[in-house]
């Protein structure tokens, strides 16, 4: 399939005219063809015009024809073949395995949703039967479904150009709760986002959906992206990437005169906290895979782990040891964009040039377009005085803090923002002080592991992966797994309908055969 730089809208493909970008080739910088023209107002005003148009149709198909739609998406990305992942690779500098790797989580996250579609209690059928004899007053009949949100907006990230992009878990999830979506492309990855684009275009087609449940922008500026956020055709906003470009469309969004939900995942420094047992037992063999998670695809990972934590001891000092020794014979590796390696060098040169934190090691050094991985040392008291040591320096960039007891590591978690998630590394001796720190560790992350690392987000029906802010824009939910469905759906309750005017969720018969409450008790 040609990449022809055109905008998806609807059945449509056509050139944009309002302004033009090309993408960057991530090893050697250079301008990749085709060029790519961004899309105007009017092609905004078009694709959400067919989202609208599309939705009452779309809601109403049966959950088995959406998981349909997705199973179909999924095999169209499929056959995309080699030139998927080969352009991939040039747009973002991501090895083959890793890329292969992650077309196959993103068609597995498309068949997750299928099955919670054919399983059906996403849908949180309950039924309270009307009780017309109950004293002193009579009670009503109550039916409650959950129902799609509308059109939503769906801004993918660089370091996922697959599994968080176009045919990512935001689409996904809002495609499988019923919502039509509209893609506003990653610039770091335009060849790659049309190519999917015009495998749901296909898919869509092909399922004999109306056109509108699916479009793709490209965006010359930021004009566009945020003129969807603000259209009042659009009801939600799936989003991952960085804190201020979460921070300022949740901004538009909650300007708008109807405020929309934002989902952003954002930023997260995932702390691992080493606790004295395990560290004494096992220093070098966590340092080792440390490292091995800190450096994973150039640190580029929302799980990376940016923070450690631990009571100051010659059991510390020895892990610090291995750690830089294991750091510094890391290869230098190439970034997603010029634009993000930049801006990792910018913060680790601002860390260096403090004088209250201490570079322990660095990674090797590599050519221009490529970063070294880095290690840096604080105390507790340092730390808790500087809130900007507690920011994300996105890539393989890592902050020791030394605290001097149980108790200053604790002020050190409090003091934290949001997390996606807090690692503890222990033994059994460790299990008391692990109690208690327990509770605070669910305040602040979405996911709190033993014994590993973040990386590595499993797709299953138990994840979550969100957490307070600035972790996400909204704790209540996940953007990995099949719990994501729920962020597109609000309960609907309807009172005292007759059979034939329920929909067919509700019905007495259960046409469907989904699983329901009745009175509280699941049925299924
Ligand atoms: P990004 O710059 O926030 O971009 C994500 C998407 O949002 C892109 O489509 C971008 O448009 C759009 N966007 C960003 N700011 C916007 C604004 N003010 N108005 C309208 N649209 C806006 O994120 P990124 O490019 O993926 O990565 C850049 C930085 O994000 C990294 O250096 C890192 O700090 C952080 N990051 C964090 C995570 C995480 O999970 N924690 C993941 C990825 C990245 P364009 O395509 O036009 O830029």
């Amino acid at each position: 399939m040609p990449i022809l730089g055109e905008l998806l809208i609807g059945r449509t493909a056509r050139p944009g005219q309002n302004g033009t970008f090309q993408a960057i080739d991530a090893a050697s910088a250079q301008a990749l063809v085709p060029v790519f023209g961004g899309a105007s107002l009017d092609d905004l005003d078009q694709a959400c015009a067919l989202a609208a148009q599309a939705f009452d149709h779309y809601r109403a198909t049966t959950p088995a024809q959406r998981a349909a739609l997705l199973d179909a998406i999924a095999s169209n990305l499929l056959a995309l073949g080699d030139a998927l992942i080969q352009r991939c690779m040039s747009e973002t500098g991501l090895p083959r395995a890793r890329l292969e790797g992650e077309r196959g989580r993103t068609v597995s996250q498309l068949g997750l949703f299928a099955q919670v579609l054919r399983e059906g209690s996403y849908l949180d059928c309950r039924i309270d039967p009307a009780q017309p004899l109950r004293q002193p007053l009579p009670k009503v009949d109550l039916r409650l479904r959950n129902i799609p949100l509308g059109p939503v907006a769906v801004f993918g990230a660089s370091n996922f150009p697959l599994a968080f992009s176009v045919a990512g878990g935001d689409s996904a999830s809002a495609l499988a709760a019923g919502c039509p979506v509209i893609v506003k492309a990653h610039s770091a990855h335009p060849g790659t986002s049309e190519l999917v684009g015009r495998a749901i275009q296909q898919a869509v087609r092909d399922c004999d959906l109306p056109e509108g449940v699916f479009s793709l922008l490209f965006d010359s500026g930021r004009s566009i992206g945020q003129g969807l956020v603000a259209d009042p055709r659009i009801k939600a906003v799936g989003f991952t990437g960085s804190r201020s470009g979460g921070v300022a469309l949740m901004q538009i969004a909650a300007n708008r005169h109807e405020p929309i939900p934002v989902y952003a995942e954002m930023s997260a420094i995932n702390p691992v906290i080493l606790l004295p047992s395990a560290l004494a037992e096992r220093a070098s063999s966590i340092a080792d895979s440390f490292i091995a998670s800190l450096t994973l695809g150039a640190g580029q990972f929302c799980t990376n782990p940016g923070l450690i934590l631990a009571i100051d001891s010659p059991t510390l000092r020895q892990f610090e040891l291995a750690a830089s020794a294991r750091l510094q014979a890391v290869p230098a590796q190439t970034m997603l964009t010029p634009g993000i390696c930049q801006s990792y060098r910018a913060g680790v040169v601002a860390w260096r040039e403090r004088g209250d934190v201490q570079l322990l090691a660095e990674g090797d050094s590599g050519s221009e377009q490529q970063a070294r991985a880095a290690l840096f040392v604080t105390s507790a008291q340092t730390f808790l005085a500087q809130p900007a040591l507690r920011e994300e320096v996105f890539g393989a960039c890592s902050l020791i803090v030394r605290c001097k007891d149980l108790s200053e590591l604790q002020q050190v978690i409090h003091a934290l923002e949001g997390q996606l998630t807090i690692a503890l590394h222990l033994s059994a001796a460790d299990h008391q002080q692990a109690s208690h720190l327990l509770p605070l560790l669910e305040r602040k992350a979405g996911r709190i592991l033993v014994n590993g690392f973040g990386t590595g987000v499993e797709v299953g029906h138990a994840m979550v992966h969100g957490g307070p802010f600035p972790a996400t824009s909204d704790s209540r939910t996940t953007s990995v797994g099949s719990l994501a469905i729920q962020r597109f759906l609000r309960p609907v309750s309807y009172q005292d309908l007759p059979d034939a005017l329920l929909p067919p969720e509700l019905q007495q018969a259960n046409p469907l055969n989904l699983p329901r409450r009745l009175n509280g008790e699941l049925r299924s």
